[in-house]
């Protein structure tokens, strides 16, 4: 549910234990724009190395590609983005502020949803056992008239969208009396389409120079690879190509920190079939990605699919991905089913067959495609903001005291294990070094002296450090340490040769591989 005191203490916090600042931010910063830090970095390699070895290790047909940023001009004529890659915006006269026109509805529709949401669970404390959910949902007048109301602007909005009809989703807005955020007004300009492609020039002189666009989706470049790699690869349909890469938005509303920047990252995967059989893939890729999410242990009530209220006109199905973070539910990944949309497109375009020699059938054709799209800027979002925890814990002497602790999957935290001396005298930081000489050719571990040893645990506990190791006076006589569990905090006495194993097995990425079903 929408939090957004959660998000502003995220907000302060990834910036405060170096996961994200703000880009240029001596120089009071960019909008829309930020950098990851010493710790985000690691998070951020750690996500994609999930995702890639998901995909490329995991599958012996999906296979991966780096392709440039810059590309032909002609590309996104051919892909539809000179064209229609715009967003509807509006501005409010008042604030001077700007807004996408979809995204005000949106989030209209979803406020009638909260307000359904509310009532259920009144009535759910109202009526405790007793309580049948469908039932209410069915007969009561109030859940009734909303839900009505929601269907109608979800019909009006779809048939504005389909239609291109800039009139009426202006007039909608006016109709369900939307008043801007900033200023409570309903002064409205009209609704004007704006282009979201960030462009330039290739060339040194300036006359002969090319206007390029920095691409705004890593999608073309797999497109346009299909058959270097489908050739080189001696690939058979089915197989899929996936890429990582930046993408750039000119964002008409780019708030809410990193959900929605103007530099961002993708992870994308073409998944290339025969035509006719786009419904059995849409589904499997459906049933895959979320269950790639899932594992993450997020919490399963964290997410739910929203189908598209408006199709690409070449796409036969298309589906969301909704993850709940502190702005409440969005999307964080797509998936949809691209007909031969983009390599017919391209075929035409450049002039170059791009068609698949199908020995079965003993016919070419162009291939169909299914695609998974999702942000990895989102997905570490959706990470950072679910593991948050401000947890009170009890002490010894029965005061209690608050810790904030990042849950981050193991597999995922950015350092793996803290090696801490208890003293920074006696040789106990000579012994702890050895330790962490050790354990850095396989794990991204820190070495700290500074500080209580309690303020140490904090620290750590903070960016979601999985263990501590704390070497004391008796590590050097018998060899052993203590092991400290970020989330039970419990320490246990364990022999130094153990502790390479223990990291391992709670760290592997076996763990979320093996929790990903339909593999
Ligand atoms: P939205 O409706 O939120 O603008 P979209 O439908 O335009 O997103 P796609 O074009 O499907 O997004 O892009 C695929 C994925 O890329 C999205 O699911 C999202 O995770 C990510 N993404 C898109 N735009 C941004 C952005 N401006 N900042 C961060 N991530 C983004």
């Amino acid at each position: 549910m929408a939090n957004p005191e959660m998000l502003k203490k995220i907000i302060a916090h990834a910036k405060e234990y170096g996961f994200i600042f703000q880009s240029s931010e001596i120089y009071d910063g960019l909008s829309a724009v930020y950098d990851y830090g010493q710790n985000g970095v690691e998070l951020k390699n750690n996500i994609k190395k999930y995702w890639w070895d998901s995909m490329v290790k995991l599958n012996e047909n999906i296979v991966g590609i780096d392709t440039a940023i810059f590309m032909h001009p002609k590309i996104w004529t051919a892909s539809g983005h000179v064209g229609a890659f715009s967003d509807p915006l509006i501005d409010n006269k008042d604030s001077k502020k700007r807004y996408r026109a979809d995204v005000l509805i949106e989030d209209h529709r979803e406020k009638i949803q909260l307000k359904i949401n509310k009532d259920v669970d009144k009535a759910q404390k109202r009526f405790g056992d007793e309580f049948d959910k469908e039932e209410f949902l069915k007969t009561n007048k109030r859940v009734l008239d909303r839900q009505a109301k929601i269907d109608s602007i979800t019909e009006r909005f779809q048939n504005a969208l389909n239609n291109d009809d800039l009139d009426d989703l202006k007039q909608l807005i006016v109709d369900e009396g939307i008043i801007c955020p900033v200023s409570g007004s309903k002064n409205w300009t009209d609704v004007r389409q704006f282009n979201l492609m960030f462009d330039t020039k290739l060339g040194s002189v300036s006359e002969d120079a090319d206007k390029i666009y920095l691409r705004p989706e890593t999608a073309q470049g797999i497109f346009v690879n299909y058959l270097n790699v489908q050739k080189t690869g001696r690939m058979k349909l089915p197989f899929g190509i996936a890429q990582i890469g930046k993408a750039f938005r000119n964002e008409i509303v780019a708030r809410q920190f990193i959900f929605r920047m103007r530099e961002f990252e993708q992870m994308e995967m073409q998944f290339f079939i025969r035509p006719g059989e786009q419904e059995k893939w849409f589904e499997h890729w459906k049933n895959l990605r979320i269950s790639w999410h899932k594992a993450l242990n997020l919490g399963s009530e964290g997410y739910r699919f929203h189908d598209h209220d408006k199709l690409a006109h070449y796409a036969t199905a298309a589906t969301d991905i909704e993850f709940d973070f502190p702005m409440g539910f969005k999307e964080l990944e797509g998936i949809h089913s691209r007909g031969d949309f983009d390599l017919s497109q391209h075929q035409e375009f450049s002039g170059k067959k791009l068609q698949y020699f199908d020995p079965e059938l003993n016919k070419s054709y162009v291939p169909f495609v299914i695609e998974t799209s999702i942000g990895l800027d989102r997905m570490f979002l959706a990470i950072l903001s679910s593991s948050f925890k401000d947890e009170k814990i009890e002490k010894a002497d029965g005061k209690t005291e608050s810790r904030i602790v990042l849950k981050i999957h193991p597999a995922l935290a950015p350092v793996k294990a803290a090696v801490l001396p208890l003293v920074k005298k006696d040789g106990l930081p000579e012994k702890a070094r050895e330790i962490l000489k050790e354990l850095q050719y396989e794990f991204n571990c820190q070495y700290e002296e500074k500080d209580s040893i309690g303020k140490r645990y904090r620290r750590h506990d903070a960016i979601g450090t999985p263990f501590c190791i704390t070497v004391d006076h008796q590590s050097l006589e018998d060899n052993t340490v203590t092991i400290r569990d970020r989330d039970t905090m419990q320490q246990e006495r364990i022999n130094i040769n153990e502790v390479k194993n223990i990291i391992s097995e709670k760290t592997n990425m076996k763990n979320l591989f093996e929790k990903i079903e339909n593999r």
